[in-house]
């Protein structure tokens, strides 16, 4: 045989044999992608709490069956709900999807600054919602200014890939998922009942509107202990809570038969699990409650994969885990450990600056000139500084000294030597404005990029504030998030699937990686503003045949086959 025609041969061989490490949405490898996210998880929860995972396809599925990686920072300084659910889905930063808050404030008709949700849209309407709810206003993703892993997957497979965005939140539903969606779905605060938006789609799914009709949230309040109330605040924080959006995920799996795409291409889905944040808020990452909720999540993670495993197969599923966000611990907490956590009134220093700018630029229309400190911005009153001549400039630098005064004011209170140790005063490590951000005009170090990456113009006059190591603006009790400090940054990053090399991965990876990863694998564009790495380490070398059986059973990951 000639030598031309004996490599076709070869090269035709490997083509025949499916390499483990290969993926491809073209040809449906794998045939669902899950990007799942845990609000408010932490970075060190997983391995803080491992001994406590029983189940085989629970945690365990990312901690023996996968990739895990222990150094998954975000690499920007707004760590807040909508911005990290964006960030997953695009794998950019505040500076390339434009999501900065959860909520900011938009020019009204009347001039005034009205505070928008960071997905609602009132040319559409809520699909679902119980009778006689009053706010009707609709939901999309038209704020992200980015396309997400799932629009590009749509886009390259000629939109026959399905994808879904799940959450309680309808922000983590949404922007996770993102433009070119079939569908997302959230829930009814006060009665735990799906509901979507005509964006999407004029009438619920019939399993959709099943699974609203069925026993699914009675049964959760039963198990919560929860009779009335808000379905979101309270049963929401509870394990059962997480079974129940887990089991809705499954009843669109089933209903839309997720995995089963018709022309052979990749579908998507993704869900995000509000519990932890709804919990963590109220009890902080160390409570009892908190470990709890993670270790209860096991057993409701373990009958999802075991669910896929049973419908589409384990070893066709790929998927990603991480959080959108860490979380400071609570004063309480820092108190009984001797670790000087300050949890103080936002009004503490608002107050003397609204006071302070007032004196220095009388007010011209009604209204304030401080909007609000929405962590980690302190947003400005646009509208109200231009009604009394004052630039962007001259607002923003002006606010800058007066804050700086304010906290160079704030003083230890105490005077007795006797009274155990003493809480440091609040202080203000890091201010800048919105001018400064947008300019570029930021220092050349870690953090300055950290305050780069959080630019958007949905944030207006404003100015971006850091403050001491756990040390946060909040309501007294509880805690929050939002901060440039690294245990607000730090989450997990998790990866399952036949293309991973299971094992523990050190050295500092983002979840802007997630996207940038499974663009790679699935052959298909990045996200439009995507700046992720894509983890090569963990990915099986070659791609081609490489990975014999041994390895694979050693590690009990499943063996994808020629045949599959
Ligand atoms: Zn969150």
């Amino acid at each position: 045989m000639p030598l031309i025609k004996r490599l076709f041969a070869v090269f035709a061989l490997i083509g025949l044999c499916v390499p483990a490490g290969y993926a491809d949405a073209y040809d449906a490898k794998p045939r669902l992608v899950v990007i799942l996210v845990f609000d408010q998880f932490r970075g060190d929860y997983l391995d803080r709490y491992r001994a406590e995972f029983k189940s085989k396809n629970g945690w365990n599925l990312f901690l023996k069956q996968g990739a895990h990686f222990t150094d998954c920072y975000y690499d920007y300084a707004n760590l807040v709900t909508a911005a990290g659910h964006a960030t997953i889905g695009t794998g950019a930063y505040t500076d390339g999807h434009g999501i900065p808050l959860n909520e900011w404030y938009e020019a009204g008709p009347d001039g005034q600054p009205h505070q928008v949700s960071s997905v609602a849209d009132d040319r559409y309407v809520l699909v679902g919602a119980p009778a006689g709810t009053k706010d009707l206003t609709g939901a999309s993703a038209h704020w992200e200014m980015a396309t997400t892993l799932g629009d590009e997957l749509v886009l390259a497979t000629g939109g026959q890939a399905r994808v879904y965005g799940v959450s309680m939140k309808d922000r983590a539903a949404i922007l996770t998922s993102g433009h070119a969606t079939k569908g997302a779905f959230w829930v009814d605060h006060n009665t735990g009942a799906w509901e979507t938006s005509t964006y999407w789609m004029k009438e619920l799914p019939a399993w959709a509107a099943e699974f609203n009709a069925s026993e699914h949230a009675a049964a959760a309040r039963k198990a919560s202990g929860v009779a009335k109330g808000s379905f979101y605040e309270l049963v929401g924080r509870s394990a059962a809570s997480v079974s129940y959006q887990l089991d809705f995920a499954e009843a669109l799996i089933t209903g839309e038969k997720l995995g089963q795409n018709p022309a052979n291409v990749t579908d998507m889905i993704t869900i995000s699990i509000s519990s932890t944040d709804i919990n963590g808020h109220a009890f902080g990452p160390d409570d009892p409650s908190q470990k709890e909720l993670i270790v209860q999540s096991d057993a409701a993670l373990d009958a999802f994969f075991t669910f896929l495993d049973k419908t589409i197969g384990l070893r066709n599923v790929m998927v990603a885990m991480t959080g959108d966000h860490g979380v400071a611990t609570t004063q309480k907490a820092g108190d009984a450990e001797g670790m000087p956590v300050l949890d103080f009134s936002p009004g503490d220093f608002t107050t003397p600056l609204e006071q302070k700018l007032e004196e220095k630029f009388p007010l011209k229309t009604k209204g304030k000139y401080v909007l609000q400190m929405d962590n980690p911005y302190l947003l400005l009153n646009r509208g109200a500084f231009e009604a009394a001549g004052v630039s962007e400039e001259e607002a923003e630098n002006t606010t800058k000294s007066m804050v700086e005064q304010i906290f160079d004011g704030f003083v230890s209170r105490t005077g007795d030597a006797t009274a155990g140790r003493q809480k440091e005063p609040p202080a203000l490590t890091n201010i800048y404005t919105t001018k400064q951000m947008r300019e570029g005009l930021l220092p050349q170090t870690q953090y300055g990029r950290l305050i780069a990456h959080s630019y958007s113009p949905y944030v207006g006059w404003a100015l971006h504030l850091n403050f001491g190591p756990y040390q946060f603006p909040w309501h007294g009790s509880g805690t929050t998030h939002f901060s440039a400090n690294s245990y607000d940054r730090h989450v997990p990053l998790e990866f399952f699937g036949t293309a991973f090399v299971p094992g523990t991965y050190h050295g500092v990876v983002a979840p802007v990686d997630i996207a940038a990863t499974f663009a790679s694998l699935l052959r298909i564009n990045r996200p439009s503003a995507a700046v992720g790495r894509v983890l090569t380490e963990a990915i099986r070398p070659g791609g081609v045949g490489t990975t014999s059986v041994s390895d694979t059973q050693s590690v009990g990951a499943p063996v994808m086959r020629g045949a599959n």
